[in-house]
């Protein structure tokens, strides 16, 4: 059995989920991270973070899909029982999601349904059905995004989604305090993924863009996010609650 906390991290098998879930186990947490298609890249992650000395197990998760959750969370207790020897974990951390890149005037019905379910919906009734599982004086983080602060053509429905989880988060900061459960959200600027069919990374004049907007001169690296989310789990990070912690570089200030 072991001794350490619990995060549950969707999308930790690419991009910022991935580096949240290495960070987290560096600061002594075991990890539940969930995939959606890439289990391969899961795996390779659980080996790390067993090589770091904490324990990992990854799990297939639909994040906008919801009639699926009830089977998903089955699997989570099954695997806090058989991996961790216990019944609860501690931090959920709301993470797994894919871009849109349409301008308002062009989005459809469809691209708008789709961002809706993975970006809200999705972590909305994910986050309600945790519930029972999650530790009192545990920790929800939500991750939005700069765009909820700042606007760029193409993200209206996607940054709409992400806006609304920063409400979200307020309210079931508000809700779940009794229980001693921390809700904060974190924010991060345009990043080096493959986020977005990886234009940040790979679109030269788009990087350029975003290093010149952003006071720090460069884009962000998944190593700048990481660490932020596994602070808000720390002991250290108890008092902070219902915040929306931007890590960007300082972009468009
Ligand atoms: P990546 O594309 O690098 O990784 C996406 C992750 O989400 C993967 O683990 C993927 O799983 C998983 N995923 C994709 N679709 C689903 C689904 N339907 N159900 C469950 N999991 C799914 O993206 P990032 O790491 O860059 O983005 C992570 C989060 O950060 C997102 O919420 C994004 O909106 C936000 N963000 C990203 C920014 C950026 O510039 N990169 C900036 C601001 C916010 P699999 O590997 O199996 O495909």
């Amino acid at each position: 059995m072991s001794t350490s906390k619990i995060a549950l991290v969707t999308g930790g098998s690419r991009g910022l989920g991935r580096n949240m879930a290495l960070s987290l186990a560096r600061k002594g947490i075991d990890v539940i991270l969930t995939y959606h298609r890439q289990q391969a890249d899961a795996d390779a992650v659980v080996a790390e973070i067993v090589a770091l000395g904490q324990q990992a197990v990854a799990l297939q998760l639909d994040a906008a899909n919801v009639a699926s959750f009830p089977a998903f969370y089955g699997q989570v207790a099954a695997a806090l029982k058989s991996t961790y020897g216990t019944g609860q974990f501690d931090f959920l951390v709301n993470n797994a999601g894919t871009g849109l890149h349409a301008a308002f005037a062009d989005t459809t019905e469809a691209q708008f349904d789709e961002v809706l379910n993975i970006h809200l919906k999705g972590p909305f009734f994910l986050t309600q059905q945790a519930l029972p599982l999650l530790a009192d004086g545990g920790r929800i983080i939500n991750i939005s995004s700069g765009l909820a602060r700042f606007a760029l053509p193409g993200s209206s429905a996607y940054a709409a989604m992400k806006g609304a989880m920063e409400v979200l988060t307020r309210y079931q900061a508000k809700e779940l305090g009794a229980r001693g459960i921390a809700v904060n959200t974190v924010a991060p600027g345009a990043i080096e993924t493959d986020f977005g069919g990886g234009a940040v990374r790979d679109n030269a004049p788009l990087n350029a863009f975003v290093a010149s907007q952003t006071a720090l001169g460069r884009t962000g690296q998944p190593d700048d996010i990481g660490g932020v989310v596994a602070f808000l789990c720390t002991e250290e990070g108890r008092w902070v609650n219902a915040q929306r912690l931007e890590a960007s570089g300082g972009m468009f200030i």
